[in-house]
């Protein structure tokens, strides 16, 4: 078997199964692969050979058949250096990987691509999802692409432009009263009758692989070299842990030697459960009321595995911060006036950027990425939308 799973907690390994994402010890699993077997054909040099798009790195994702691959043409972004950022702040190297031109606008399209590619490997008709916004349209566009049915469940708050997506991709879509969490308990409580495949984060393998081949990409961008900091907008995790495993994985198989990076998880201040964990040294507690934060991806108040994510910070040497809404208006029009279109997510990266050099903890000699995970147009006001908004899962039931 080219791979099978592995417990980041116990460390115990076990057969690939689809549905299989954590181990009897509480811990997630996640997808493990022979790499002496992937290296055969997985080197350097035929990498220059391929295409420039994600499935470049197809012997670290798990999909068996070719033919079941569903790619509108996701990753292989551009990193983007901002010369003059670096004269004003001063920072001898800052990059931003522009994710936001996936093809759904958000890097979410790769988590999605090898989610919906592994459902077809494995037969599956009805995809199910519960998400901020981004997550669904990509979700959305990815079932279209592979004839499958979509239900998407998004908080009645999210961005009007983000549920128009969904919608304009065919998927059936949903708004939920209440936050991320709120929408996950639809899907759990209605999974099994409706036959649905929960494509959730961490509920499922792909998102994280999928997430992960940003990591590949950038140390191939830098020719195989780690940047000193990565900043990253954390919501649900898949990111930082997808692109964390890529990191071991390449200086695995040989490919990169050096430090790893400072991982940085950047959130806003309302819903910060990352940084509390961080600064608080006990183990991961959710907190899901009291959230004042905006409708981005980084609203998650609780991530299914905290304590994997605060660990894979701690293990880089990095930190978290919470930024506000001002400072993330701020970043955004920072970043717009270098010629970046950036999202709150994105925005908020310059804003923690910003933090960082001032508190010293980023120094001008340092190689700084920021991730810039989707674009600003959408997040402009929208409000056409006439959907019902559903409690529970009865109240789903009795709608369709
Ligand atoms: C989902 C999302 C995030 C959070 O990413 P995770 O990997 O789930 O932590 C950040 N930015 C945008 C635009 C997103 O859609
Ligand atoms: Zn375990």
């Amino acid at each position: 078997m080219r791979y099978g799973l592995s417990c980041k907690k116990c460390g115990k390994q076990m057969a690939f199964k689809i549905r299989e994402t954590k181990c009897s010890c509480g811990g997630t699993l996640l997808v493990e692969y022979d790499l002496e077997e992937a290296g055969w054909t997985l080197t350097k040099e035929n990498l220059k050979e391929r295409d420039t798009a994600m499935w470049r790195y197809r012997e670290l994702l798990p999909i068996h058949k070719k033919e079941n691959i569903i790619s509108l043409g996701e990753g292989w972004t551009p990193l983007v250096r901002l010369h003059r950022a670096e004269r004003t702040l001063p920072l001898q190297k800052l990059w931003v990987k522009r994710e936001e031109q996936n093809p759904t606008g958000s890097f979410k399209s790769r988590g999605f691509s090898a989610a919906v590619s592994i459902a077809k490997e494995h037969n599956i008709q009805k995809v199910t999802v519960n998400s901020n916004g981004n997550a669904g349209s990509a979700l959305a566009a990815y079932a279209g692409h592979a004839g499958m049915e979509a239900f998407i469940f998004l908080p009645q708050d999210c961005p009007g432009i983000i549920v128009e997506e969904c919608k304009h991709y065919g998927a059936h879509t949903f708004l939920v009263d209440g936050l991320i969490h709120d929408a996950g308990k639809i899907i759990v409580d209605g999974e099994k009758e409706q036959g649905w495949y929960n494509v959730g984060t961490l509920k499922e393998p792909g998102r994280v692989e999928g997430k992960k081949t940003m990591g590949l990409e950038l140390a191939e961008q830098l020719n195989w070299k780690f940047p000193d900091v990565i900043i990253y907008p954390t919501g649900g995790g898949s990111g930082i842990i997808g692109m964390w495993n890529a990191f071991q994985q390449l200086k695995q198989l040989g490919f990169i030697h050096g430090d790893f990076p400072r991982m940085v998880s950047i959130q806003e201040k309302g819903c910060q459960p990352i940084v509390n964990a961080l600064e608080s040294k006990e183990a991961f507690k959710p907190r899901t009321h009291g959230v004042r934060s905006s409708p981005t991806g980084m609203r998650v108040p609780s991530p299914p595995d905290g304590d994997l994510i605060v660990s894979i910070l701690r293990q880089s040497g990095g930190t978290a911060i919470a930024v506000t809404k001002d400072e993330i208006q701020q970043g955004k029009a920072a970043l717009g006036s270098y010629g970046i279109s950036s999202s709150p997510e994105g925005a908020a990266t310059w804003a923690g950027l910003i933090h960082l050099i001032d508190q010293g903890w980023i120094r001008p000699t340092d190689e700084v990425v920021l991730f810039n995970t989707s674009h600003a147009l959408k997040y402009l006001p929208w409000n056409q939308h006439h959907l019902p908004v559903i409690r529970d899962y009865q109240e789903w039931v009795k709608l369709t």
